[in-house]
């Protein structure tokens, strides 16, 4: 009686859907959601902080944590490792919070076998040709990691029926309703 219920929930989908933009809207909407910060080899951009962007760690530092087990799921991604540590996680839900972990496909379909009660939200583009779109108007990508990323989507896309839920990020405020909409009816059921 009385115990808090926290889910798990893991958003992920291609690189350009949205879900960054996507996430910290719900996010502002949702305060009482929990925070983890990720780990990655990758190094900060300007204005990222230590412990609150990420924690930024050495490849070796890195892979010292993937062998003593720390991380619930880690991948790389575009050439660097990124990864979430289980205290994280543990932290949140132990305080009765749910969270959003905003992580890449493989690492959404490690969580699937360590926790199978999380629950999978992919952001899916309105088409390979939006994403495309969208990608190029970042205009920091080159032609070769456009085609990359594109790649990858299309394999990405291609696990779609993995997950529990899809978010069209067709219309950014149509999408933050729809996925304010799975959290409250998972965290009510
Ligand atoms: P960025 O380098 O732009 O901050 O992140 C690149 C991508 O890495 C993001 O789109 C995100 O999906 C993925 N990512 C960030 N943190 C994690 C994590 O902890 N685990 C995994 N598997 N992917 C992550």
């Amino acid at each position: 009686m009385g115990e808090a219920t926290s889910k798990l929930f893991v958003v992920s989908g291609p690189s350009g859907a949205g879900k960054g933009t996507l996430v910290a809207r719900v996010r502002a909407e949702l305060p009482n959601l929990g925070l983890t910060v990720s780990a990655t080899t990758r190094s900060p951009r300007a204005g990222e902080v230590d412990g609150t962007s990420y924690y930024f760690l050495t490849p070796d530092e890195f892979q010292r944590r993937v062998d003593a087990g720390e991380f619930i799921e880690w991948a790389h991604v575009h050439g660097n490792c990124y990864g979430t540590l289980k205290s994280e996680v543990e932290r949140n839900l132990s305080a009765g919070s749910s969270l959003i972990l905003e992580i890449d496909v493989q690492g959404a379909l490690q969580v699937r076998e360590r926790m199978p009660e999380a629950v999978l939200i992919f952001i899916k583009p309105p088409s390979l040709e939006v994403l495309a779109e969208r990608l190029r108007g970042r205009g920091t990508e080159t032609e070769e990691s456009l085609a990359l990323r594109l790649a990858n989507a299309e394999r990405e896309l291609a696990l779609i029926d993995r997950y529990d839920e899809v978010v069209v990020n067709d219309d950014l405020d149509e999408a933050v309703r729809a996925l304010i909409g799975i959290i409250k009816n998972h965290e009510r059921s």
